[in-house]
């Protein structure tokens, strides 16, 4: 029997229809093409070289630099029913010997390697004796020195192509980075490749910035819309991770701490309750989340800034991997931006490395200063085209008032010049201010033309006046790191120039208690469990646990939430129903059918 693309999609997988350009890439490879595909988190790249592998003669060879994402896939697989291995530095010896014969035997559809093994003579040897349906490259942006997690290993694969030249060849990445991209084509030697691109808009995501003024209550409050559901907290050092973890543990939710200085087995043992229970909150620095393949995380909140955006954008793109609604939500001020330039002027770089470090720091301002749609700026700095409003940001929900603060910018500027541009934003606030003391006489700025000249308008005020010239470029932090503010070249266009300045209003975080209240009651609530029916929703996630722990695997892998939400919807009677569910392959209708049959009917 010869089974089609779309046979395979529907008995295996238990989908109805290929996502966007998944087919053409299915079937290009399939037909032995080369391709790199880029496609956003989510977004569904792997059936792109898991259905070319089935519908091929022999085994697709997958490259994964992450042992705990092979696990995950490779477990995912078996549960649908596929032949399916890895081999990497987890396995011991004999288990290795038995890959090794599977694949000898031609008993795999797919094989994950890790690419330091594959590039073992006694490894490509092996695959000369076998039928090689296809080599997948994925994360393949680890190739480049220009990205976020290079692998010197990657480079090393551009041998694939020399010793099996008739084996089709797929990189895919989730890398939005234009720079990126060229590399991978240049070191992969993807030349004659197609290229697949799609648009790397995450359109479940909404995005919200918002002024820190009192982090802990903002993040609790937060968190408590996103009640029994598993998200991840970012910090920027591992202490703030520490504590953060454990002022939540203390408040109540199940929050985990995860960052490079714990010990490996606490760091291990974090990430697989992250992974296998439901609904944990992770905290950690930036060292967490490459290749957490999760998909039901529902929220990512930054406590710090991100380094640059493609940072914020892999770092928020954790999130809703599976397609229902999730938030990227972060908080900032006026010291974050102090210390990011800091830390910058004081780290060890060249200086060529130091100014593309700021200049990837102000793009982050202006995005998080930005009183138009973020979706459209976020894209936008991929050189991607897309015209807000998207109607599923803070500033498309409610546009943010503006106002004209072309006359405070020109006293701030003239008070920094006038000290000497040697003072921080504190100290010049008080100039403005006209706060007198032992450090203004001391200085003689109390004998200062701008002494008091701002007095009406109060410290927040100014913070937020400050804060928006820096993130404007209207004025910089000191190159050495003291955090002392000096003009730019654009201050005088402002100061002489007639260049007007718009601000945003800071909002005032005024929140309706009530209704957070409400919701706080429903496990789900962000997905649109609604109340009545949270008892089947807990019954379904509870049998799936439970037959999650049963085999050892995260829950996930046993149904996404979505399968569970599609039941809980469809409230499917008889098997003939319950396999029209999507995420229902073959497979799964017959392993777990009749347990979440039994559950819905006895709860509905
Ligand atoms: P990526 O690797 O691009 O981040 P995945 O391959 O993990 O994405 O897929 C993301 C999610 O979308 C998974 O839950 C997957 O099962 C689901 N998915 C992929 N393709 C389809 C499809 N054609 N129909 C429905 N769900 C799909
Ligand atoms: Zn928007």
């Amino acid at each position: 029997m010869h089974s089609t693309a779309s046979d395979l999609l529907r008995s295996v997988f238990g989908y109805t229809q290929f996502r966007g350009q998944q087919q053409a890439i299915v079937e290009h490879v399939a037909e032995g093409g080369d391709a790199l595909v880029l496609m956003p988190t989510g977004g569904g790249k792997s059936l792109c070289f898991q259905i070319p592998a089935l519908l091929r003669q022999g085994t697709g060879i997958v490259v994964s630099p992450l042992i705990a994402l092979m696990q995950d896939q490779v477990d995912a697989l078996r549960e649908a029913g596929v032949s399916a291995a890895y081999l990497n530095s987890s396995l011991d010896a004999e288990s290795q010997r038995e890959v090794e014969r599977q694949l000898l035997a031609d008993e795999l559809n797919l094989l994950y390697v890790a690419p330091e093994r594959l590039l073992t003579g006694r490894f490509l040897s092996l695959l000369e004796r076998t039928e090689v349906a296809l080599f997948a490259i994925d994360e393949a942006h680890c190739v480049s020195q220009w990205g976020h997690d290079f692998r010197p290993e990657y480079r090393e694969l551009t041998v694939l192509h020399g010793r099996f030249p008739h084996v089709p060849r797929i990189a895919l990445t989730a890398t939005a980075d234009p720079r990126t991209r060229e590399e991978i084509v240049e070191r992969l030697g993807l030349q004659q490749a197609r290229q697949f691109v799609s648009s790397f808009d995450r359109p479940n995501i909404g995005y919200r910035v918002m002024l820190k003024h009192s982090p802990r209550t903002q993040l609790m409050r937060f968190i408590e819309g996103h009640r029994g559901e598993a998200g991840i907290v970012y910090c920027l050092s591992r202490k703030k991770v520490d504590d953060t973890a454990a002022w939540l543990a203390d408040a109540g939710i199940e929050a985990l701490p995860y960052h490079a200085g714990l010990d490996a087995a606490t760091r291990a043992k974090n990430q697989q309750r992250f992974l296998r229970e439901d609904g944990v909150v992770m905290v950690a620095t930036v060292a967490f989340g490459m290749g957490i393949d999760k998909p039901d995380v529902r929220f990512v909140a930054h406590l710090d800034l991100p380094r640059s955006m493609e940072g914020y954008y892999q770092e928020t793109g954790r999130a809703g991997r599976d397609g229902l609604p999730a938030e990227a939500w972060m908080i900032y001020g006026l010291a974050d931006v102090v210390t990011m330039s800091q830390m910058i002027a004081q780290s060890e770089s060249a200086d060529e490395r130091k100014r593309i470090e700021r200049q990837k720091l102000e793009s982050l301002l202006a995005y998080a200063e930005a009183t138009t749609c973020r979706r459209e700026l976020l894209l936008g700095s991929f050189g991607e085209n897309f015209h807000g409003p998207c109607g599923h940001c803070d500033n498309c929900v409610e546009p943010p008032k503006t106002w004209n603060a072309t006359v405070p910018a020109k006293k701030a500027l003239s008070a920094v010049y006038r000290s000497g541009q040697r003072f921080g934003a504190g100290h010049v606030i008080d100039i403005l201010r006209g706060v007198d003391g032992e450090r203004m006489s001391q200085y003689g700025h109390d004998q200062l033309s701008t002494f008091g000249i701002g007095a009406d308008i109060d410290e927040k005020g100014w913070r937020s006046v400050f804060r928006q010239l820096l993130a404007a470029g209207l004025l910089a932090t000191d190159a050495e790191g003291y955090g002392t503010l000096r003009l730019t070249p654009a201050s005088r266009d402002v100061l002489i120039g007639g260049r007007e300045v718009h601000l945003r209003e800071d909002a005032r975080p005024v929140r309706s208690v009530r209704r957070r209240r409400d919701s706080q009651l429903v496990t789900g609530a962000s997905i649109g469990i609604e109340a009545y029916e949270q008892p089947m929703w807990d019954a379904l996630r509870a049998l799936r646990a439970q037959l999650a722990r049963q085999q050892g695997v995260p829950p996930y892998v046993v149904f996404h939430d979505a399968t569970l939400l599609a039941m809980l919807r469809a409230l499917p009677s008889d098997e003939q129903e319950f396999a029209q569910i999507s995420g229902v392959g073959e497979s799964k209708l017959k392993r777990y059918g009749r347990d979440f049959l039994a559950v819905i009917n006895a709860t509905g």
